[in-house]
Parts: C-alpha cells; structure tokens; sequence
C-alpha cells in the first residue's frame, strides 16, 4: 500500500494536446458591479474557439458568504449575507448562466474567506481594520489582512492552530449544502482560501464528494506569529490521489492584471508548461475585473487569449473538473480529444 502511494506520488500525467485553463477566485455575495463584470467576462470568453469549438473556460471560485459588518457592530456577534438571498439572486443567475454556456466552472472556495470566530476577535480586539475594508465595503473580503483570509485555522492567536476535524466537517457540509442550494448541484472542485489547509479539510472533502483539490503544488498548515505562511508540509503533483478519493491539480501560474502581468509573460509560462506536457492552470482574482481596473484587465485578458490561439492552435479548453476526470479515464466529452498519459516524475 506504501509503495502504491508513494508510486503515485511520483508520477504525473502528460498530455498531448496543450491545455489552458483560467482559475479565479473569490466571487461571491455583493454589489451589482459583479455581475457586470461577470458578464463583460462570459461574453468575451465566447468570442474563443479551441479547433473542436470548445470555449475558454473561467473557473469561479465561489465564496458563499460575506460578514454583515453593520450587524455584527450593532449585536456583538457574527453574522453574515450569504449567497442564496434574494439580493444576490442576479449574481447566482450570471454563475449558472457563464456554467451553462460551458465559459464558466462553479467551484467551492469556502462558505467565508476566513474561519468567523478568527474575524471576530480580530474585530474584538479593536484593531484598525484596513481602509478598504469597512461597513460598505465588507464584501471584499481580500481586503481583510492576508492571514485572517484563511479559512482553515484557529487563528484567534497567532501562530495558529489546526482545527479539530469535527469543526472542519461540519462547516465543510454546511458550505456543500448552500453551494447546492445556490447552484442546484453538488461541488465536485474546492479551493482552500489562501491555500492553507490540512489533513482534516482533505478529509472532509473526500468524505463528501468533492473530486478535485486545487493546490499550488504544495500545502501551507498555517500562519507563523507574524501573520505569514507556514513552511509547507506536503507537495503536489497533478492527478496525485489526495485520502484516496480526490485528484489534486497544481495551479501555479498567475495572471492578475491589475498587478502589472502581462499576458506575454504568462504566454512564456505556458509554453515552458507545454514543454513538459503539463496543463497549465492560470490563476486571477476577482479584484482584477472590478473597479478602476477592469477594463485593462478585460484587454489584458482578450489579448492573452489572442496570443494562446496564435501560439498554440491546438489548443484544448476544458474545465479543472473535466481535466482530472479526463486523467481518471472517466472522461466522455473528452474522450479522443485529449490524450493523458503518465511520466515517472525524478523526484
Ligand atoms: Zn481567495
């Protein structure tokens, strides 16, 4: 059973076809601003063909909650906006829209972009929370300090703690549950915030259908006493079985506009991919596509898309979800589309 395990561990598919796909995060319960940007990003994904018709796909990492700041000054308590109310409804709308013209792909980022009672102290203690992040602007929560976005720790003092896996699971059935209520289905692919996870999270997805764990290529147990990330305690490989029932991706280049990365930059990254016959998984947030930035990150985005349609023709477009199915040999719609294979990995 070792060797079987540690077999896997050291193999990874390799594909025959370049694979593209854009990862990005952090949408969820807010103002109408995201749905327009939303659409602005079906609509342009549209516009894209791979040679058997298939659109670029944007996977959206779904947050099903924000905190209600104004109610949790005026009660003392937590509580939350969540996704499945009626304010929200044209937001859930424009996801099951971009889903069903297959340019978008629901997956579960979190029932929050933090673990509650974290947020709570934090707002106890009376530090200054930042400037962007206040009673109007509590839904952008990638505003909050960087270690209080992630979800997976006992954070309320620093460095952090795990959590026990009865809390994990709990909270990770109630996000299953509201994913489903939002989207009429179940979420087969979860992205933990900030990539800081455990053993416990991994459990408690297998345990409950999800199929695919995004990664950067590695995991992070938590945050050291100044906020910032723990030394990783496990590497990732694609397709690597995760407790036996999930696939993990790795998901390590990065388009975000509004940060200054430019789409030929990123062009490099896929070809040194393709070199190794590797997909390559983009990731770029929300911020990009909202507020002063948009527009440039929406020419940014369209002239990347360009560039990869001219670099490489043979392009496939797919989902994260159909990618890992496509490496169980389960795939349908892919079936003769895309070859995987599997390479020993040196190391
Ligand atoms: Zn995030």
């Amino acid at each position: 059973m070792l060797y079987l395990s540690r077999l896997n561990a050291l193999k990874a598919p390799v594909l025959d076809r370049p694979v593209v796909i854009l990862e990005s995060d952090d949408w969820g319960p807010g103002p109408e601003v995201q749905v327009r940007a939303l659409d602005e990003i079906r609509l342009l994904l549209s516009r894209f063909r791979d040679e058997r018709g298939r659109h670029p796909v944007m996977t959206m990492g779904v947050i099903l909650s924000v905190p209600d700041v104004q109610a949790i000054e005026e009660s003392g308590r937590y509580q939350a906006r969540y996704l499945n109310e009626p304010e929200f409804r044209s937001l859930v709308d424009i996801l099951k829209q971009g889903a069903g013209e297959a340019v978008f792909d629901l997956q579960l980022h979190g029932m929050a972009h933090y673990w509650p009672s974290n947020l709570m102290t934090f707002l106890d203690r009376g530090e200054d929370v930042p400037d962007r992040w206040s009673k109007r602007e509590g839904w952008r929560t990638e505003s909050l300090p960087s270690w209080l976005q992630s979800r997976w720790i006992d954070a309320g003092t620093l460095p952090s703690k795990p959590l026990s896996y009865e809390r994990v699971r709990e909270a990770v059935a109630d996000e299953i549950e509201l994913f489903r209520c939002c989207f009429g289905m179940d979420p087969k692919v979860a992205v933990p915030p900030t990539f800081v996870w455990g053993d416990n999270v991994e459990r408690a997805y297998g345990s409950m259908g999800v199929e695919v764990l995004i990664t950067p290529g590695r995991r992070y147990p938590g945050r050291k006493g100044d906020g910032a990330l723990m030394d990783s305690d496990k590497q990732y490989v694609n397709g690597q079985l995760v407790c036996g029932k999930m696939k993990a991706l790795v998901r390590d280049l990065y388009f975000e506009p509004a940060l200054g990365h430019r789409g030929d930059k990123v062009l490099e990254k896929i070809s040194w991919k393709w070199s190794r016959r590797e997909p390559a998984l983009i990731e770029t947030h929300r911020f990009n596509y909202l507020g002063e930035h948009a527009r440039t990150s929406l020419d940014a985005l369209e002239r990347l898309l360009e560039g990869v349609m001219e670099k490489f023709p043979a392009v496939r477009f797919m989902s994260s979800r159909e990618l890992a199915r496509e490496m169980d040999g389960q795939g349908t719609i892919w079936k003769g589309g895309l070859e995987v294979a599997w390479k020993r990995l040196r190391s």
